[in-house]
C-alpha cells in the first residue's frame, strides 16, 4: 500500500514523500482511512516507533479548516519532550498546506507567551494535561470549540498522574467531533476513559496485543542487588560502542547511578525531575548529538525522547509496573532497527519474568554477566578497529619526522605491543581484581521461603541463636524477628535455618540497624537470652566490586573528536597511585584517539573469573 492510497491530500502527499516515508506503516494503513472520515471515535493500540504521530496527524491535518483561525484540535500527550516533537512533526507534514499552524504548550515554560502563540490563530495545540487545563481556566483556548481531542500515550498520562485533569478536559470538550486515544498498553483505566468519554470507538491494535517490537533482543543478567553497578559498568564495557539509556526507578537512584559511572570515567550523564529544565535541555542536546553515551534517566524524564539510533536500553532494575518496560525497552530498535533491551536482574524479581514475557509476548535470553577476560578481549579488538579506522590528521606531518625517528629502532610487532600497553595496563590491572558477578544461587519464578531453601538477597549477613532444634521454621524465625526487632519477614533475605543456630540476610541498611540496636538491648524467647551477631559474608556470595574510581573507562565514547569531558573526569577522580606515571599517563589517554582512554598492561588479564563461573556451573 502506498500513501496515495490511503486518500490523503496531495500537500501530505507530497511532504512524506519528501520526508522520506515510501510506504505507510501499518498502524498508518488501518488507521487514516478511519480518521479522515472525521466522525469516528477510535482507540489504537501501538507502542512508540509504530509510526502513530503519523497515523493521527495526518488526517488531523486534512480535516481542519484552514480559514478558521482558532484551535479545532487538541493533541494531549504526557510530557513536554513529546509535545515538541509531535508539534516538530506536525509543522513538517504540513509543509505544502497554507493556512495551518500549530503550537505545543506545556508546563515549566512561559504561559504568557504560550497564550500569546494560541491567540496568533493556531488551528492545533498540542499540550500536556497540566498545562492546558491552565489555558482553558485563564480563557486561551475555548475548549467548547474543539472538534477533535487526540490522547496520545493515554497510559502514560495516566500513569503520571493526569487523571483528574484528562477527566476534566475530556469533560468540558463535550462537544467534538471524535475523540482519538492511542495507547501502548490497556490497563482498566484507558478503558475506562475510553468507555466514559467515546462512544463505539473503531479498535486498531498494531501487531499482537501488547506486542513488543521484534528488533528488540531482550536479555537479563542476573546479579545480585549489591553488584548492580558492577554488572552495569561490566556490561557497558563489554559493549565499548554503546549509546544508550540506562532506567532507574526513582530521581535519587538515577542521579547515584550516573554520579558513579562519571566518577568512573564514563561518559554518562542524568536525566531526571530534579534537573531544572534549562539543565535537562542540556543533557538532551548533548545525548541527541552523541556527545554523550549513556544516559541515566527516570522513567518520567526518558519519556518523549526521540532518538532513532540508541543501541541499548537498560533497566538497572524491574519497573514496578511491569507495563513500563515496554516503554523502556521501546527507547530502542525505533524506525527499523535493531536494538537490545537489557535487565540487570535481582533474583527476587525472577517470579516477575514469565508475565512480562506474556506481555511483550516474547522470551528473554538470560546471558551472563562478561567475565573480566572477554571484557578486556572486547575493549582490545575495539581499539584495534579505531586504530585502523583513524585517519592520519596533516597536523600531525609537520611533527612526524621527528617522531618516527624516536620510534624507528622499533619492530612493526614491538610498536603494537607497546601500543596495546600503554593503553589498556590500568583496564587489565582492574579488571584483575573484579569478580563473577552472576547470580550463584538458586532460583524459582517464586523463591520458597519455607525449610532451608535459601532466599536471595544481599546485604548484612545476621547470625542468630535459634535454630531446627529450638523447633521452629522459617515463619516462626520471622515472627521472632519481627517481634522483637521490628523488622518484617519482608525485609529478611536469605535464610539458612541450621540445627542449633541460624543465618539470615538483610539488605535494607536502616532494617540492619534496626536489628543491630534491638538485639544489643538483649532479646529473649521466653525465659531463653537468644544473641543475634553480624555474621561474616556468606561463601561463595560475591562481594560488591566496589572500585570507587577506577579511572578506565575505553571506548564508550561516541563523541571521536571530544573525549574531554570523560577523560577529564577520569583523570581527576582517580587516585594517583592508580595512574601510571605522571605526565605518561595522562598523555596515553590521548595516545588512540578519544575512544581509547583505555590503557593496557603487558601482564596476562587473569583468568580465574572465568574458571569460577564454569565451576560453579557445574
Ligand atoms: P512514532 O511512532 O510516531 O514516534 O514514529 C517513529 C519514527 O518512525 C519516527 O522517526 C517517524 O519519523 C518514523 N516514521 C513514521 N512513519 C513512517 C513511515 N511511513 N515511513 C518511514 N518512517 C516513518
Amino acid at each position: 500500500m502506498t500513501f496515495e492510497d490511503l486518500n490523503l491530500s496531495e500537500a501530505l502527499i507530497s511532504a512524506v514523500t519528501e520526508m522520506g516515508y515510501e510506504n505507510p506503516t501499518p498502524i498508518q494503513e488501518q488507521t487514516i482511512p478511519i480518521l479522515l472520515s472525521g466522525t469516528k471515535d477510535y482507540v489504537g493500540l501501538a507502542q512508540t516507533g509504530t509510526g502513530k504521530t503519523a497515523a493521527f496527524s495526518l488526517p488531523l491535518l486534512d480535516l481542519i479548516r484552514d480559514k478558521d483561525k482558532y484551535p479545532q484540535a487538541l493533541i494531549l500527550s504526557p510530557t513536554r519532550e513529546l509535545c515538541i516533537q509531535i508539534q516538530k512533526e506536525i509543522v513538517n507534514f504540513s509543509k505544502f498546506k497554507k493556512g495551518i499552524e500549530s503550537v505545543a504548550v506545556y508546563g515549566g515554560a512561559d504561559i504568557i507567551k504560550q497564550i500569546k502563540d494560541i491567540k496568533k490563530g493556531v488551528q492545533i495545540v498540542v499540550a500536556t494535561p497540566g498545562r492546558l487545563i491552565d489555558l482553558a481556566s485563564r480563557k486561551a483556548i475555548d475548549l467548547s470549540k474543539i472538534d477533535y481531542i487526540v490522547l496520545d500515550e493515554a497510559d502514560e498520562m495516566l500513569n503520571m498522574g493526569f487523571k483528574d485533569a484528562l477527566d476534566e478536559i475530556l469533560t468540558y470538550a463535550s462537544n467534538v467531533k471524535s475523540t482519538w486515544l492511542f495507547s501502548a498498553t490497556m490497563p482498566s483505566e484507558v478503558r475506562r476513559i475510553a468507555a466514559s468519554y467515546m462512544t463505539n470507538p473503531h479498535e486498531v491494535t498494531v501487531g499482537t496485543k501488547n506486542a513488543a517490537n521484534v528488533n528488540i533482543e531482550n536479555i537479563y543478567y542476573l546479579t545480585e542487588h549489591r553488584n548492580r553497578m558492577a554488572a552495569l559498568q561490566r556490561i557497558i564495557d563489554h559493549n565499548p560502542n554503546i549509546y544508550g539509556i540506562v532506567f532507574c526507578r526513582t530521581r535519587m537512584e538515577a542521579k547515584d547511578v550516573a554520579e558513579n559511572l562519571m566518577t568512573n570515567g564514563y561518559n554518562a550523564d542524568a536525566l531526571h525531575g530534579d534537573l531544572s529544565q534549562a539543565q535537562r535541555d542540556y543533557v538532551m542536546k548533548k545525548f541527541k548529538s552523541h556527545n554523550l553515551s549513556i544516559l541515566v534517566a527516570t522513567d518520567v524524564a526518558a519519556r518523549g525522547i526521540d532518538v532513532d539510533d540508541i543501541t541499548h536500553v537498560i533497566n538497572y532494575n524491574l519497573p514496578d509496573e511491569i507495563e513500563v518496560y515496554t516503554h523502556r525497552s521501546g527507547r530502542t530498535a525505533r524506525a527499523g532497527k535493531k536494538g537490545t533491551s537489557i535487565i540487570i536482574m535481582d533474583p527476587r524479581d525472577m517470579r516477575k519474568l514469565r508475565p512480562l514475557e506474556k506481555i511483550i509476548n516474547q522470551s528473554f535470553t538470560q546471558k551472563e554477566i562478561p567475565s573480566a577476560q572477554e571484557v578486556c578481549e572486547i575493549q582490545l579488538l575495539n581499539y584495534a578497529k579505531t586504530i585502523k579506522e583513524t585517519e592520519f590528521s596533516s597536523q600531525l606531518e609537520k611533527f612526524f619526522p621527528a617522531f618516527q625517528a624516536e620510534l624507528e629502532e622499533l619492530s612493526k610487532e614491538e610498536l603494537i605491543q607497546k601500543i596495546a600497553a600503554i593503553n589498556f595496563e590500568r583496564l587489565l590491572s582492574y579488571y584483575k581484581k573484579d569478580k563473577d558477578l552472576n547470580y550463584a544461587g538458586k532460583t524459582n519464578d517464586k523463591p520458597d521461603r519455607r525449610g532451608d531453601q535459601a532466599r536471595t538477597s544481599g546485604g548484612e549477613r545476621f547470625f542468630i541463636t535459634m535454630g531446627k532444634k529450638d523447633g521452629i521454621n522459617v515463619g516462626e524465625l520471622l515472627q521472632f524477628i519481627d517481634k522483637n526487632t521490628g523488622v518484617k519477614g519482608k525485609e529478611i533475605g536469605r535464610i539458612d535455618l541450621k540445627d542449633a543456630f541460624s543465618f539470615f540476610e538483610v539488605e535494607d541498611k536502616d532494617a540492619a540497624k534496626m536489628i543491630v540496636d534491638a538485639s544489643s538491648e538483649g532479646l529473649y524467647d521466653g525465659e531463653r537470652k537468644i544473641k543475634i551477631e553480624v555474621a561474616g559474608a556468606r561463601e561463595g556470595g560475591g562481594g560488591s566490586s566496589s572500585r570507587n574510581s577506577g579511572g578506565f573507562r575505553g571506548g564508550n565514547d561516541r563523541n571521536r573528536s571530544g573525549g574531554g569531558n570523560r577523560s577529564r573526569s577520569g583523570e581527576r577522580d582517580r587516585p594517583a597511585s592508580s595512574r601510571s606515571g605522571g605526565e605518561g599517563s595522562r598523555s596515553s589517554r590521548f595516545g588512540g584517539g578519544s575512544r581509547s582512554e583505555a590503557t593496557t598492561t603487558s601482564s596476562a588479564p587473569s583468568r580465574s573469573d572465568r574458571g569460577n563461573r564454569e565451576r560453579r556451573r557445574r
